[in-house]
């Protein structure tokens, strides 16, 4: 554990229906929210409710659907220019980690000049973003909490980060009917995104006691969950425990930050277009055994909030197993492999994850000639 640390709490989050809308645009006294979204929510009926939500509520407002799964800066130009064109004041962020990051990257440009990729980094943002309410409809990335906002630079086939306290959403809204039209891959694969966002957390150099108790509190609540919601998606019980367990993974990796499994998930987005969840699910059995070795006590307790077993002589070899065995139960591909991941690719994606700052903090020390190794195993 370290011996300093800090952590800022999160915006307010409000566990509660989605009709509460109109009543916290009028709290922030909004004149003109952009509501941004991608297509997939419009099918699946969600910007219609939201909408319909707004029209009874008189808020006037804009709408931007051009987000596409893992955003890019063509997506993010595109909003802004709608922002603009339409004298918006504030963003609505509703779907996945997706259009959060997209309305986020288009909130800062509201308020700061240039280019989005001018604020990737840490704490490069200038000027506070205008006022961001972030609606999440998987569970998921935990994004509505998180100072995070991932955008591709699809130019340069590469995935930069924005970290700054500045851009955590204002306040989030979780409403865990509005998963119930997830498919189940979808459920499946956000699902466990969620998982590694909290044992990466947990199983960082940098964690520490907040960081701790979050990871702790959300792989106990994907675990009593992830099965019964993949399952059943209309369930709200184990809808709302996903959403919570996801926000709370949010706060555990905004804190105590991430590690391999993330560094080589983004690579594995940008050049062969595998959905962020997918990517992570595969490669943490594989992160998890090769970090066994670094494991001081806290394989076990992650094992026991994920497993339904009762394991007398526990070893941290066993975690990375029930990991495969649980991505197996939810439908999750078995290997890069079967996600027709190209091994010449390696030493390319390989530099890559190495330019995150998440292979420091690994809790195993990690060098290029692991990354290429990892991705082997991982195939
Ligand atoms: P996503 O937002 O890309 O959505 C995946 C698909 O699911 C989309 O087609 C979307 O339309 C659909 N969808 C979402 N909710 C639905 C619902 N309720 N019903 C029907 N369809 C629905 O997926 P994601 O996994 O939530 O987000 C991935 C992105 O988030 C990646 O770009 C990743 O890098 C980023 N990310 C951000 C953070 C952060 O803190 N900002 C953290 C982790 C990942």
């Amino acid at each position: 554990m370290r011996d300093n640390f800090s952590f800022k709490v999160p915006g307010e989050v409000k566990f509660d229906s989605i009709e509460i809308l109109p009543e916290v645009i009028e709290e922030k006294a909004l004149e003109k929210p952009l509501l941004v979204s991608d297509n997939g929510l419009q099918e699946a009926g969600l910007v219609k409710r939201v909408k319909d939500i707004l029209k009874d509520g008189d808020i006037d407002f804009e709408i931007f659907l051009g987000v596409q799964p893992n955003p890019s800066m063509e997506n993010v130009d595109n909003g802004y220019a709608r922002y603009k064109e339409h004298d918006c004041d504030s963003v609505i962020c509703l779907g996945g980690g997706s259009s959060i990051d997209a309305g986020k990257a288009i909130a800062i440009l509201a308020t700061n000049d240039g280019n989005i990729i001018d604020y990737a980094g840490m704490h490069a943002v200038e000027n506070s973003p205008v006022s961001i309410i972030a609606i999440p409809t998987t569970a998921g990335t935990g994004s509505e909490v998180t100072p995070v906002a991932v955008i591709t630079d699809e130019e340069k086939n590469y995935k930069f980060t924005i970290y700054s306290y500045k851009i955590i959403p204002e306040t989030a809204i979780l409403d865990p009917d509005l998963a119930a039209s997830l498919p189940a891959d979808i459920a499946a694969s956000t699902g466990m995104d969620a998982l590694t966002h909290a044992v990466e957390a947990y199983l960082s150099k940098i964690s520490h006691p907040f960081a701790d108790a979050v990871a702790e509190k959300s792989m106990e609540l994907i675990g009593k969950n992830v099965r019964k919601f993949v399952a059943d998606r209309k369930n709200h019980e184990a809808a709302a425990g996903m959403l919570l367990g996801s926000m709370f993974a949010g706060l555990a990796f905004s804190w105590g930050r991430l590690g391999n499994v993330h560094a080589m998930a983004e690579p594995l987005g940008v050049y062969f277009d595998i959905p962020h969840g997918v990517a992570n699910a595969v490669l943490l059995p594989v992160v998890l055994d090769y970090n066994a070795l670094a494991d001081e006590g806290k394989y076990q307790r992650i094992f026991n909030y994920i497993s339904r077993k009762n394991v007398d002589n526990f070893r941290p070899e066993l975690l990375a197993k029930e990991v495969y065995e649980l991505n197996e139960k939810l439908g999750i591909p078995g290997s890069l492999s079967e996600l027709k991941v190209d091994s010449d690719y390696i030493p390319d994606m390989a530099e890559d994850a190495m330019k995150s700052g998440n292979v420091k903090i690994n809790p195993r020390q990690t060098t290029y000639a692991d990354i290429c190794q990892l991705y082997q195993e991982a195939l």
